[in-house]
């Protein structure tokens, strides 16, 4: 692939300071909405040059969620599959278990900045509802979520720790009652309370600034990985790799290689399949749209509409992405692959039985390409990001897939 510009002035040219990505990004937002955004930028832009708040979210990050997280390497499961290398870099040991505090965190120190008494979310499969609701009653913040009546149903652990983590859960039930709705309510309750509430998006995607905002409270993953590998090995991956939903942990785990030689993969879901609905990979399936205030490349029906989407993880199966991952893809500097429903499972049953580790279904995409790409450069070595631990998971899998023994039975047949 034809990298098409220089990365080494890239993080001075982009976004540019209304939010783009070369055709991406950007906020589309009714009068009052724009206003509060806008606030939100000039707080940020304030914020990300101060030592003293660079100071206090490492000071967080250290002793609160337990960061540096490790870079592991993964021994038995190399050599399972030939002379290559895996690591994880393993974001499922950040408190709460995932990647997604590291930017609640970022968000929550904001809210104080600015003398905010109120964040404000949605969540779908409650995973960013839950270390929102952290990062609230860590910084002693009211917390409301929005969440549609189908998905609370679904999910009620979720639901539970929210409530317990002191959360206000706000039902929504119009429309589908799902993901989508839950957006259109929180930014409903946003646009009437924004003068003493913030607004706090889970993914590197939605109106300025948040893409960029998202990805730079995520960049600890990438710039931890890149020094820990470089200590661990005296050398650089060949490769790196992480899942994309929305795409936050991986433009976190990304942003540090940018401008070196190491080739990187997005792995997006591909569901059942390619056919309509079956899958959420925007990127691979997807063309450019506007949604939900910003331009990417968007999954859409014949009349333009965001199309049903469907991953086994649901922390991925979202129809747009994050608008810098469009522009990355266009540059030819990102390579956006795909692992269907099918191989995240069997990675999943794989790096629970070889390493002891088990992974969120989210995080089993990237795992899953890690294999196959092993298996292709044989002496090659890749740094997937775990992103997240597979507790919440393990329910679903047993009920439809058993303890993985039909797996495991098949490999030693083949
Ligand atoms: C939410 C989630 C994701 C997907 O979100 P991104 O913004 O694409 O990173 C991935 N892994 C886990 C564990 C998640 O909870």
């Amino acid at each position: 692939m034809v990298i098409k510009m220089d990365f080494s002035r890239y993080f001075r040219d982009y976004p540019t300071p209304d939010g783009h990505f070369g055709p991406y990004g950007g906020a589309h937002l009714t009068p009052e909405l724009k206003k509060a955004f806008e606030e939100i930028n000039q707080a940020y832009q304030s914020i990300c040059q101060s030592a003293h708040f660079i100071n206090e979210l490492r000071r967080i990050r250290r002793e609160f969620q337990g960061r540096p997280t490790p870079v592991y390497h993964c021994d038995r499961l190399s050599r399972k599959l030939g002379n290559c290398q895996i690591y994880l870099k393993r974001e499922d040991l950040n408190h709460t278990g995932a990647h997604k505090l590291n930017h609640c965190m970022g968000e929550g120190l904001l809210a104080k900045y600015m003398g905010k008494k109120r964040i404000i979310a949605e969540t779908g499969a409650g995973q960013h509802g839950v270390a929102l609701a952290t990062a609230a009653a860590y910084f002693g913040l009211e917390c409301e979520i929005h969440m549609g009546e189908v998905d609370i149903a679904k999910q009620a652990p979720n639901v539970t720790r929210m409530k317990i983590l002191g959360a206000k859960v706000v039902p929504v039930s119009f429309g589908q009652r799902t993901l989508k709705e839950a957006v259109d309510s929180a930014f409903e309750s946003y646009a009437k309370n924004y003068k003493d509430s913030i607004y706090c998006i889970g993914t590197a995607a939605g109106p300025h600034p948040f893409p960029l905002m998202v990805r730079d409270f995520q960049f600890c993953i990438g710039e931890e990985s890149r020094q820990q590998f470089l200590d661990m090995t005296g050398h650089l991956p060949d490769a790196v790799c992480a899942c994309v939903g929305g795409g936050s942990n991986s433009a976190g785990s990304f942003c540090a290689y940018l401008n070196d030689p190491v080739d990187i993969y997005g792995v997006e879901p591909l569901g059942k399949g390619a056919g309509f609905g079956q899958h959420a990979a925007t990127i691979n399936y997807g063309k450019k749209a506007t949604l939900h205030g910003f331009d990417s490349y968007v999954l859409t029906d014949d009349n333009g509409e965001a199309a049903p989407v469907h991953s086994i993880a649901s922390g991925l199966d979202y129809q747009a992405v994050g608008p810098e991952h469009a522009f990355w893809h266009d540059l030819g500097r990102v390579n956006y692959v795909t692992a269907s429903d099918e191989e995240a499972v069997q990675a999943f049953f794989m790096l629970s039985r070889y390493e002891g580790i088990i992974p969120a279904l989210e995080s089993s995409h990237a795992i899953a390409y890690a294999i196959k790409w092993a298996k292709e450069h044989p002496y090659g070595s890749i740094l997937a990001t775990c992103s997240g631990r597979g507790d919440k998971d393990v329910d679903y899998i047993v009920e439809h897939y058993g303890y993985g023994d039909a797996f495991f039975s098949a490999e030693k047949k083949a």
